[in-house]
């Protein structure tokens, strides 16, 4: 039955468990119009008035379809509020009509009508809202002071309508302060999401080169770990460290320094695979995950990232500027811990600086 009438989309469910307590109210309503049919407040006949009932009830149950099926999701806006508090507003500016006494009572319902839109509708939809009621009511009491004098008392039903009318303008005037109230919520809310989401971005990301930090860096390899236990493949850790960084900084500055970071931050976005990882650890370290690899292909990979550097014309930066860096490769599957791993890849990032740097390592047994 839950199944039956909420959507698993909870902004769908939510629009339905809306409508359901409208309805809710809208029994109540008529149970209580039942009851003053039955105590004979109105002089129409039993048929007129279940159909008029019927009526108001299909119209309510025709709702309740459009909200369950999602053809409400054409409309601007989906939760049709305003449509189903006109609705309601009809109904009970029928009922007023049909009373012959005791319709200023009655009138009091439109507030818990009102309601349902008070802290979600525009101030405009309010106002739309609100002046329906009001003029509606207004031309229930002329219609019924020209056609059917002898049913109303026209002094005392224009004092109620003023009064209705007074009540609703002091709502619209509140309700314009909660729209304001709502909206500077939003906005702080959206500002706070804002601030979150930068947060969160500038805790994984190195600042100057964008790429992840050390920390972000970790926990993927925790996850690629997992990921591989699970399905049996592999990855590779590529250690790079740029050769003689300190001389670039001493020779050219350190701003010139942070170029050739830039560039061979490009370099690897460039040659790495969208689903592989790159961080920066520390100066001029940087640490690739290259994702479902074995050690042959990660060498091919490494090799072209030196190649790349080592041919890279830095002339923009400083014209006899050139670089070159040393690689160091190890794969999960070999030590079967990420530390393991990770301290390999690094200790033959070593060894190709012993044996004379821009060279990529691979194994243990490297020589010269
Ligand atoms: P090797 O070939 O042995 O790796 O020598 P190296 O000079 O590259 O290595 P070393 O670790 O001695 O020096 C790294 C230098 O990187 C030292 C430090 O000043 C510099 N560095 C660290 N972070 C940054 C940075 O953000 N920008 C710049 N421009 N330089 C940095
Ligand atoms: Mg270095
Ligand atoms: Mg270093």
């Amino acid at each position: 039955m839950i199944d039956l009438l909420f959507s698993s989309d909870p902004k769908q469910a939510l629009r339905m468990y809306r409508h359901l307590a409208a309805m809710l109210f809208s029994l109540m309503f008529t149970l209580v119009s039942i009851s003053f049919f039955h105590n004979n407040l109105y002089s129409i006949r039993p048929v007129t008035f279940y159909a008029i009932i019927v009526f108001f009830w299909t119209g309510g149950f025709l709702f309740t379809v459009v909200l369950r099926t999602g053809f409400n999701k054409r409309f601007s806006d989906p939760s049709l509020t305003v449509p189903q508090i006109l609705w309601c507003t009809l109904f009970l500016l029928t009922v007023i009509y049909l009373l012959n006494e005791w319709r200023g009572l009655m009138l009091m319902a439109f507030f818990g009508v009102f309601s349902f839109g008070y802290f979600r509708l525009r101030l405009n939809e309010l106002l739309y809202v609100a002046l329906f009621a009001i003029f509606g009511y207004a031309f229930i009491i002329g219609y019924m002071f020209t056609n059917e004098s002898d049913r109303i008392e026209i002094k005392f039903e224009f004092i109620q309508w003023m009064i209705f009318s007074i009540t609703i303008t002091v709502m619209l005037y509140t309700g314009s302060a909660i729209q304001e109230l709502r909206e500077r919520a939003k906005k702080q809310y959206m500002e706070l999401q804002d601030a979150l989401q930068l947060n969160k971005t500038l805790a994984i990301t190195d600042e100057l080169t964008g790429l992840y930090n050390r920390r972000y860096f970790m926990d993927m390899l925790a996850k690629q770990k997992a990921l591989s236990e699970r399905d049996g493949s592999d990855f590779v850790i590529c250690c790079c460290d740029l050769d003689h960084f300190k001389h670039i900084n001493n020779t050219f500055g350190h701003h010139a320094g942070d170029a050739v970071l830039q560039q061979f931050t490009k370099i690897l976005k460039s040659i790495l695979r969208e689903i592989d990882y790159v961080a920066r650890f520390s100066g001029e370290e940087f640490v690739c995950l290259l994702v479902n690899s074995d050690i042959d292909n990660a060498l091919k990979v490494a090799e072209r990232i030196r190649v790349v550097l080592s041919n890279y014309n830095f002339s923009d930066i400083a014209p006899s500027l050139h670089t070159s860096v040393s690689i160091g490769l190890a794969n999960f599957k070999q030590f079967n811990t990420i530390q393991e791993t990770l301290m390999s890849a690094d200790n033959r990032m070593y060894r190709a600086k012993e044996l004379g740097r821009n060279r990529v390592v691979s194994s243990d047994e490297e020589t010269a």
